[in-house]
């Protein structure tokens, strides 16, 4: 759901993966001290392993449980925030709103999916139309008729249209299309030979066939179609970029007439598709993977109307699954939850429908969240620590002794450039034209779909709006996005362990800080340093400037690279290249922006007994305190390019000395990097 959320700015980075685990109901008060011994390992030196000398107890005291795959303190905030959105969404519902008010949107869609009874007896007759559809299938041209039908319902078989920044000229927005159609969440899955990938391809199409005979066909006839489908993704998976060439924006970059794309994918009429969604066709698109297109014309032409037909009602069971009876629901759990990601149970029923509700409804929500849970004083010191952030990465650019003048000029004044947008948008979305029933589920969901496709694509062809949003406000995560040099944080991350709004700088610094400077320096990493100030793609670096980059840089791939995540799988240093500078160029910034504050005076005083320093680090690793699954690990090192939360800790800091001074370690301590050894970018 949200396609657009996702799609609408396919460069935008954030700070975390973003949260889906569920849980406890432990609550922050904010009396506690912020570190204390007990969430602490003081048994573990240091200078062995940072991560859980800082978080060991934590973790001891937040065992995984059976619901998730991963739960670290990050997810620990997602989780209270769930509570509190339930509680507005509760009060929402018991006003017994008029219709087409927001309320009775917010408290009918809820209450839709809440209704299991209304659900389990409806069957799949919500879908029926859809399936209906796919069965009326007699030629070749009725196959576009159809796709074209599925993607106003936002069900995308093939690819994602949508509404993109032009990344040479982002003050406008042109159509793009991306690669989409496969149901395991990334190609390597379905192409790697491994005995883990394997598995997992099997309970897919065990996923498969459970969906086939849970809308009505014979066991036998069921693997069958399963297999087919098995194989036609297969062909996708094959033509689709890896997630690695997709975060090079040049690649990437592909912008045609629809002439153009048309004979990308021929013989497929892209033309035909674009007007059969009830849009005319726009003067530039964007083709993120033109290969993939060949593939969906090759396959167009050869491919049986009986696969067709076979593919697409997978593609319709697959993306519906989770809102239709709780056979369904179970069937999505076993494969997504447990064989992906290790769940061992299925979160309650109603975190489920915390989420969609969000998705569907997402600023209406944050609105009424807003009011009830941003002080505004959060807004004010977050506004300062921005500034004093800025100001020290300045500083820290004019002193590089790698970077030439001219490309530090550049640099200040892309620094100087980026617009910061904090808590919540200026202006909400307009949700009227949303019909939201009490009765169907399925329903609700497909008519969200089509408002976000809707409210999607009229931006084509528009100028982009400045004010408009990626993440709702209580979304436990912060962005960068390239195309428009802005960074943003949504109201929800400025909570502890991110943001204490009465603790001491030190915290602060090494928490929220070190996010803000991550951002920052976002504009500057291997893929954002490609993009101007002005948010257009294009080189402001000297040659030799990128060569002294890129190796530099290349120490932390290869530092990361080492990690060894699981018994013979390693960390991808260059998937996770971006985020990596960002840890460590945000440390560095965020100090700096601490040792600012204190205007040359040193700060003696020590707090739950560390020095400020100490705590500035003590904080930072808070942030990443977790436990997660060995599943989760090998799904995540997959497809995420953030590392995990033990790489993010023990991973940047030695690389910086004044970690080594806060805590009087040297060359003796495992974790020790020689000097010339050090990553040291910003
Ligand atoms: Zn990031």
């Amino acid at each position: 759901m949200n396609a657009n959320l996702l799609f609408g700015s396919m460069l935008v980075v954030s700070i975390g993966v973003s949260s889906c685990a569920t849980g406890g109901k432990e609550q922050n008060t904010g009396t506690k001290p912020v570190f204390s011994a007990e969430d602490m390992d003081l048994s573990v030196d240091p200078g062995t392993n940072f991560f859980e000398y800082a978080n060991g107890g934590w973790r001891k005291q937040h065992p995984l449980p059976d619901d998730k795959s991963r739960y670290g303190s990050f997810d620990l905030l997602a989780e209270e925030n769930k509570e509190k959105v339930k509680l507005i969404i509760e009060n929402a519902a018991a006003q017994n709103a008029e219709d087409g008010t927001v309320s009775q949107k917010i408290g009918d869609f809820y209450a839709s999916g809440m209704d299991m009874d209304a659900i389990n007896k409806a069957g799949i007759k919500p879908i029926q139309p859809l399936l209906s559809k796919i069965n009326s299938i007699e030629k070749q041209d009725d196959i576009v008729k159809v796709i074209s039908f599925l993607q106003q319902q936002g069900i995308n078989p093939l690819f994602y249209y949508h509404a993109t920044a032009d990344q040479k000229n982002s003050k406008m927005n042109i159509a793009g299309v991306y690669q989409s159609g496969l149901g395991m969440p990334d190609r390597d899955y379905y192409l790697e030979k491994t005995d883990d990938a394997k598995k997992l391809r099997d309970a897919y199409q065990n996923y498969l066939t459970t969906l086939y005979t849970l809308s009505g066909h014979a066991e036998t006839e069921a693997a069958k179609k399963a297999e087919l489908v098995f194989d036609f993704e297969t062909s996708l998976a094959k033509a689709s970029n890896s997630r690695l060439e997709n975060r090079d924006p040049h690649k990437t970059y592909n912008k045609v007439d629809i002439n153009g794309v048309e004979e990308m994918v021929k013989p497929f009429p892209f033309a035909s598709f674009i007007k059969g969604m009830g849009y005319s066709v726009p003067a530039e698109i964007n083709v993120s993977q033109p290969e993939f297109l060949a593939e969906v014309g090759k396959l167009y032409k050869k491919e049986k109307l009986s696969t067709w037909k076979t593919f697409l009602t997978s593609v319709v069971l697959r993306n519906t699954a989770a809102y239709l009876t709780q056979d369904f629901v179970n069937a999505n759990f076993a494969f997504y939850g447990q064989a992906m990601s290790g769940q061992k149970e299925q979160e309650p029923r109603w975190k489920k429908v915390v989420n969609t509700t969000n998705g569907a409804l997402g600023e209406a929500v944050g609105q009424l969240f807003v009011a009830e849970y941003f002080p505004p004083a959060a807004k004010k010191r977050m506004d300062k620590l921005v500034e004093n952030l800025r100001i020290a990465f300045g500083q820290r650019i004019s002193q590089l002794e790698w970077m030439s003048d001219e490309t530090k000029q550049a640099a200040q004044e892309k620094l100087d450039a980026i617009r910061v947008k904090i808590g919540y948008p200026n202006k909400w979305r307009d949700y009227s034209d949303l019909k939201v029933v009490k009765t169907s589920y399925v329903e609700n969901i497909l008519a969200s779909n089509r408002f976000e496709l809707d409210f999607d694509l009229a931006k084509i062809g528009k100028p982009v709006d400045q004010d408009e949003w990626f993440m709702t406000p209580q979304t436990v995560n912060a962005y960068y996005n390239p195309l428009a040099n802005e960074i943003v944080f949504p109201a929800a991350i400025l909570q502890p362990p991110f943001f204490y709004l009465d603790g001491d700088d030190a915290v602060n610094y090494g928490a929220i800080g070190v996010v803000i400077g991550h951002e920052m320096t976002h504009g500057f990493d291997d893929q954002g340093r490609l993009f101007a100030k002005d948010g257009n793609m294009e080189e402001w670096w000297t040659a030799e400037d990128s060569e002294k980059f890129n190796a530099r840089t290349k120490v932390l791939v290869d530092q990361f690279n080492q990690f060894e995540v699981l018994p013979g799988v390693f960390a991808n240093g260059e998937l996770s290249l971006g985020e990596n500078i960002a840890d460590l160029g945000g440390l560095l910034i965020s100090y700096q922006a601490y040792l600012n504050s204190l205007n040359g005076k040193e700060n003696t005083e020590k707090i739950d007994g560390f020095t400020d320093k100490q705590r500035f680090y003590l904080a930072y690793s808070r942030v990443w305190a977790q436990n997660i699954r060995d599943a989760e690990i090998a799904r995540l090192t997959k497809v995420d390019v953030h590392s995990l939360g033990s790489n993010r800790v023990n991973g940047p800091l030695p690389n910086v000395q004044e970690w080594y001074d806060a805590f009087g370690l040297d060359a003796k301590s495992p974790l020790f990097i020689t000097p010339e050894e050090r990553a040291s970018i910003w």
